[in-house]
């Protein structure tokens, strides 16, 4: 027998949902209004409602054979890595400025990088998102005017 608890959510409430997970049928769980759903207790001092319901987690073994935790993150940062990811893979130096731009949301083309650069090189003033661009690309922009 084992007893779970937990700090209800509820703001200003300093209640606990308190239940028995011992009878939970992991490998059936029971379906309530067509969700997985083992129990519903309520907050011992709101009443709020809860559903106690399937969950799983990712892990791993280290050198050990210890379980290793791994830690979850959302969907926008994955899709941010692969668009690093993709940029750092784009060899035209062209593409590769134009993705550039689009990660970082700047709205120049990649014609007033070009210009910028030329600018820059000649030691004109440069914005600070420009100079950001011109770091970041040098060696795309030196591709392009050679
Ligand atoms: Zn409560």
């Amino acid at each position: 027998m084992s007893i779970e608890a937990h700090k209800c959510n509820a703001s200003g409430c300093k209640g606990f949902i308190v239940f028995e997970n011992a009878d939970f049928n992991i490998s059936n769980p029971p379906t309530v209004n067509g969700m997985y759903e083992f129990h519903n207790p309520v907050c011992t001092e709101c009443g709020k409602e809860y559903k106690v319901v399937p969950h799983y987690v990712v892990i791993s073994f280290d050198e050990q054979g210890d379980l290793e935790e791994v830690e979850p993150a959302c969907i926008t940062e994955w899709e941010r890595r692969e668009k690093v990811r993709n940029l750092e893979n784009e060899t035209d130096p062209h593409e590769k400025i134009r993705k550039y731009i689009q990660l970082h949301r700047y709205t120049y083309s990649v014609a007033d990088i070009l210009s910028g650069y030329l600018q820059h090189k000649q030691g004109a003033y440069v914005s600070y998102t420009m100079k950001d661009c011109i770091e970041q690309l040098r060696p795309e922009l030196e591709r392009l005017i050679n």
